[in-house]
C-alpha cells in the first residue's frame, strides 16, 4: 500500500513539474520587434490554422546570418515573414500575425487549398544549404510553434516543401520527425503520411 501510495505522489509531482515547465516555456517566449511594411497585407480578420517552416540566409554579402541584411534582402523582393529565428535562437518578429506575410508564394495545402499565406504563419529559420539549424533555433521554434499553437486551431505544420514541391526545398538539413516529436504534433504527422501515400 506505502509503495503505490509513494509512486501515486512521485507521478503526481511529475506530472505537476512537466506541466509546470510547460507553461514557464511558454512565458519566457522572448520576442524582439522588427516590424516592416513591405512583403505583407494588412487584415482585420483572418483565419490561422497553418504554421510553414521555411530556411533564410542572406546570400547579397556580409554576414549571412544578420538579421538587418535579412530583412533588406526581404524587401528587395517585397516579401517577408511573420517571423525569423536566429543562430542563437533569438526570435525576430517582422509581421503581426493577425496581417499576412507573403513568404510561401505559390503553394498549395494538403486539403487543396491553394496559396497558403492568406490562412498561415511563416517562420524561418536562419541556416543556408550546407548547414543544419541549430539546436538553440530547433528550442526557439519547438517553443513559437506550441505557443502559436495555444492560440489558433491549427490543422497544419509543414514545410515549405511540402507545399511548393519542385519549387522550394527549404527547410534545409532539419530533423523534421524529431521537430515534429517535440511539437507533439501527432495528427499533422499522420495527416501527412496519408496525404504522402495518397500521392504516391
Ligand atoms: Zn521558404
Amino acid at each position: 500500500m506505502n509503495l503505490i501510495h509513494n509512486i501515486r505522489i512521485t507521478m503526481i509531482c511529475f506530472l505537476f513539474v512537466l506541466n509546470f515547465s510547460t507553461v514557464s516555456s511558454q512565458t519566457k517566449l522572448k520576442i524582439v520587434d522588427k516590424t516592416v511594411n513591405f512583403g505583407m497585407r494588412t487584415t482585420q480578420l483572418r483565419n490561422i490554422d497553418v504554421i510553414i517552416i521555411h530556411s533564410v540566409y542572406n546570400a547579397s554579402g556580409g554576414d549571412i546570418y544578420d538579421i538587418d541584411l535579412i530583412i533588406r534582402q526581404f524587401s528587395r523582393y517585397h516579401v517577408s515573414s511573420h517571423y525569423v529565428i536566429g543562430r542563437e535562437g533569438t526570435i525576430y518578429q517582422l509581421v503581426k500575425e493577425k496581417n499576412v506575410s507573403f513568404h510561401a508564394g505559390q503553394s498549395s495545402l494538403p486539403d487543396g487549398r491553394m496559396g497558403a499565406n492568406t490562412c498561415s504563419i511563416g517562420i524561418e529559420l536562419m541556416d543556408s544549404v550546407g548547414t543544419a539549424p541549430t539546436e538553440l533555433q530547433i528550442r526557439s521554434l519547438t517553443a513559437l510553434v506550441k505557443d502559436i499553437k495555444t492560440r489558433y486551431p491549427i490543422k497544419y505544420v509543414l514545410r515549405h516543401s511540402d507545399i511548393a514541391p519542385g519549387r522550394k526545398t527549404d527547410p534545409w538539413n532539419m530533423d523534421w520527425n524529431d521537430f515534429l516529436w517535440r511539437i507533439g504534433d501527432k495528427n499533422t504527422l499522420i495527416n501527412f503520411k496519408i496525404d504522402s501515400l495518397q500521392k504516391q
